[in-house]
């Protein structure tokens, strides 16, 4: 039996990208993927570079409409037994990066010298559910539902909507063998929230993406995901991706100062780092709603109202990490991860 490999690419979609895929049949003398025991060692070599028509998703002009994938990390497929899914990056025919490649941006950061600081990141992806006639699962449809409350990591018929498609992607993501974390219902109905890592920048961010993707694939048939920041207008909670980070030096005894260090250089670079959090993050960060204004910066430990948190268990052992707030459940993890290293490492 041939192996299917699902190829996986982050498309050119302004201003907030989508992701991509399509089929390669592989050679019998790939080996099937429930052979393998961590995906983060799979031969990579095993997928050949391919193809797409960049014209049809914003990413090459018609005329010259060819770009290159190339496999860069693989997990198992949980919908097609054996199979594989497989994260790429995009490059044009001449083998320069596109310009939506903002995983190259990420390993150029590395190669200059961010690799050495051994940073680890960890996602928190939020997300909505919604209905396909326009409003959130679990939202009537001409109305609103009860103010929150009950719903952060609630049970039951009036607090949850859409818990057989949460529970199918928390088995799917499982048995992709991706470096998923943990799994919540969130403050607003028909919201949750996964996480990812910790690990590296590239390893957290490539298994956020096919994460995104096998969630999308989980509800197609019932429902739509929506990365919005901010899904519903009023008095309701925007959709994050908090950004967890540590250095080997904030891991280490006494890392509070480096963490301290940190969000201060952080601080002084308040737009330069908005400016990677994902589209329209001023309608989420208003200093309501467990966030602080864009138009501020501050940090601090237990603060749910700060732009960076520090975990209090991190305040009391004096290392950790520390938890950027700000970033949009519609951010790229590649830039986001980009942009606090270079910051973090004084690389611009
Ligand atoms: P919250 O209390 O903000 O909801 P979560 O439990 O949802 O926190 O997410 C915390 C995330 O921080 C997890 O993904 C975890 O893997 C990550 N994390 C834990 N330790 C570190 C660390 N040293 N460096 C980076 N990320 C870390
Ligand atoms: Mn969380
Ligand atoms: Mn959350
Ligand atoms: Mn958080």
């Amino acid at each position: 039996m041939p192996i299917l490999a699902e190829y996986i690419w982050i498309d050119g979609a302004d201003p907030t990208p989508g992701v991509r895929s399509k089929t390669k049949v592989l050679p019998d003398s790939v080996p099937v993927s429930t052979s393998i025991d961590d995906v983060t060692t799979i031969d990579m070599s095993l997928f050949p570079e391919w193809g797409a028509d960049g014209s049809s998703t914003s990413q090459a002009e018609g005329r010259d409409s060819d770009i290159i994938l190339k496999p860069v990390a693989a997990c198992r497929d949980p919908f097609r037994p054996g199979g594989y899914l497989v994260m790429t990056e995009v490059f044009n025919a001449d083998g320069t990066p596109n310009r939506t490649n903002y995983r190259a941006g990420l390993r150029a950061v590395l190669e200059a010298g961010a690799a050495k600081a051994d940073a680890w990141f960890g996602f928190e992806q939020e997300y909505t559910f919604f209905h396909f006639n326009g409003g959130p699962l679990g939202f009537p449809i001409n109305g609103y539902p009860g103010p929150q409350g009950p719903y952060y990591c609630g049970v039951g018929a009036m607090n949850i909507a859409g818990r057989e498609i949460y529970e199918a992607f928390m088995a799917n993501s499982i048995a992709a063998g991706l470096l998923v974390a943990g799994f919540n219902w969130e403050v607003m109905p028909g919201q949750a929230e996964f996480q990812v890592g910790a690990a590296d920048g590239l390893t957290t961010s490539d298994h956020l993406w096919l994460a995104r993707w096998i969630l999308k694939r989980t509800a197609e048939p019932k429902v739509e995901v929506s990365f919005d920041p901010k899904p519903a207008q009023g008095d309701w909670n925007g959709a994050g991706m908090h950004t967890n980070f540590s250095t080997a030096a904030m891991r280490s005894d006494g890392g509070f100062k480096a963490i301290e260090e940190a969000c201060v250089l952080i601080g002084e670079r308040r737009q330069d780092h908005l400016d990677e959090y994902g589209d329209n993050y001023q309608a989420r960060l208003t200093g309501h709603h467990e966030t602080c204004s864009w138009r501020e910066f501050k940090w601090g430990v237990a603060d749910r109202t700060a732009s960076i948190r520090v975990p209090r268990s991190v305040a009391d052992t004096g290392k950790g990490y520390l938890e950027d707030r700000r970033p949009n459940a519609n951010a790229d993890p590649y830039r986001v991860a980009a942009r606090l290293l270079k910051t973090v490492c004084k690389l611009g």
